[in-house]
């Protein structure tokens, strides 16, 4: 074969891939003006228990009471609850609208629609993006005010503050082959390397539309730079100058440390690399800093290493076949690595307990633990499905199944939009966000994941028919 023969072919072997998603929902035509939740156990979020048989009457797009089951009904619609839980809409603290969870070795383009479509689908129907292209994000941002947005509310960063050459530059590099490492990079890397810099990226970043701002203080391989502390810092204070808080993505509790000294009011992923002791846990806990461990993401990543990735039953409802097949032991055997990856890796997963036990001591310090899935941020963070499973991951590292639902709704609720905040909680005035699950999550988490309604602003959620 000539020689530009088999440059095409290698380039188009790199080439992101389309598939055919699923519809999966539509908003009901014409919503009732009453509706009824009726018999219903509810977890409003508001304390660590539920009420038993209670209506919750929705008119509108609002919450207008809840009381014991039994009063007039009069007109309205209704839905039966019993052996039902209602909870509020999840709100989930870390996704990627512009990003694709494939593999290296399958690349995707980015579906922005089915990455909405799937959050929708599963119950969350708020959204907190933390990095992706400002230009697409803003698109995305008209799209959301159309009533007809089939997606969850959400509010985004544009890309991520980074370290010149580090993180995340410096993993998409040795993740993706070129010309997907390019694409990448330009959506979710924003590079700086002086403080003057750091100020004139969060204007911009402010300018096009940013909520808040995301900047990453990681390694990823395990010598790349981090970004040191007076970039942090000049970071975080033209944040909180122009009014919005920062969150940083961080791995270790020396990174976690050097972000809230800054006045950082996020950490994303926790302390996945390495240890926390009780100390430091105490001095996360003193800067009032909240934390979302995305243990899914390091799970995942595990289950990919040792070839046992299964997609959930809900995840083979949101994807193609076609693109799940990528995932399975059978393909993914085939692939080899870069040896940074592997290294890095390898270190997490030997670090899998540590891992889980700095979620338990930070919980036992008082920091407040946020769901977050990372949807389309990580490989095999599948949207909708990485956020069930990362409920059951907090449950399963120690934390409380009331404190996970309240982690996956008033707390990112709070954290967005103030204490004041119009969604995350089951009250009367508040917005009509709510997902009636088929049993008791208090009891068994996996109840999030068996959602028979998905109301947003009053408008129930359909299933489309494959
Ligand atoms: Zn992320």
């Amino acid at each position: 074969m000539r020689s530009w023969l088999l440059a095409v072919v290698a380039f188009c072997s790199a080439c992101p891939a389309s598939h055919r998603y699923p519809q999966l929902i539509r908003l009901e035509a014409s919503p009732p003006p009453v509706t009824v939740f009726r018999d219903v156990r509810v977890f409003t979020a508001l304390t660590d228990t539920a009420l038993e048989h209670q209506d919750v009457r929705v008119e509108g797009g609002t919450i207008v009471s809840l009381a014991p089951t039994g009063a007039d009904l009069g007109g309205a619609r209704v839905i039966e609850g019993s052996g039902k839980t209602l909870v509020p809409g999840f709100v989930d603290f870390h996704v990627h609208l512009t990003g694709s969870p494939a593999p290296p070795w399958a690349v995707a383009w980015p579906d922005e629609a089915h990455n909405a479509r799937a959050m929708l689908a599963v119950g969350i129907t708020s959204a907190m993006d933390v990095g992706g292209e400002l230009d697409r994000l803003e698109k995305l941002d008209k799209a959301q005010r159309d009533p007809a947005w089939l997606g969850p509310r959400f509010w985004y960063s544009g890309q991520i503050v980074s370290l010149r050459g580090g993180y995340p530059t410096s993993m998409v590099k040795i993740l993706f082959p070129w010309p997907a490492s390019a694409l990448a990079d330009k959506r979710f890397a924003g590079p700086i390397d002086h403080p003057l810099e750091a100020r004139a990226a969060v204007d911009w970043r402010l300018h096009r539309g940013a909520h808040h701002i995301k900047l990453a203080i990681a390694s990823v391989p395990l010598d790349a730079q981090t970004m040191p502390a007076e970039l942090v810092r000049a970071t975080v204070e033209r944040a909180h100058q122009k009014g919005v808080k920062a969150v940083a993505h961080v791995d270790t509790a020396v990174h976690a440390l050097r972000a809230v000294r800054a006045g950082v009011d996020a950490l994303m992923h926790g302390i996945h690399l390495g240890a926390l002791t009780a100390e430091e846990a105490q001095e996360l806990k003193a800067s009032g800093v909240v934390v979302s461990p995305t243990l899914v993401v390091f799970d995942r990543a595990e289950k990919l290493l040792e070839f046992r990735f299964v997609p959930t039953d809900v995840e083979r409802r949101l994807y193609p076949e076609s693109f799940l097949v990528p995932f399975s032991p059978e393909v993914n055997r085939q692939q080899t690595l870069d040896p940074q990856l592997l290294e890095w890796l390898g270190k997490l997963r030997a670090d899998r307990d540590a891992r889980l036990a700095a979620v338990k001591t930070l919980y036992d310090a008082g920091v407040p633990i946020l769901a977050g899935s990372d949807g389309a941020g990580s490989i095999g963070c599948l949207v909708g499905g990485a956020f069930l499973d990362e409920l059951r991951l907090l449950v399963e590292a120690g934390v409380p199944p009331a404190a996970v639902l309240k982690g996956a709704t008033v707390l990112p609720a709070r954290f967005i939009v103030g204490e004041r905040a119009d969604f995350g909680t089951i009250e009367p005035g508040k917005r009509a966000d709510l997902v009636l699950l088929d049993g008791d999550p208090l009891a068994d988490i996996t109840a999030t994941s068996r959602a028979v309604h998905v109301m947003k602003g009053g408008v129930l959620v359909e299933a489309v028919d494959p």
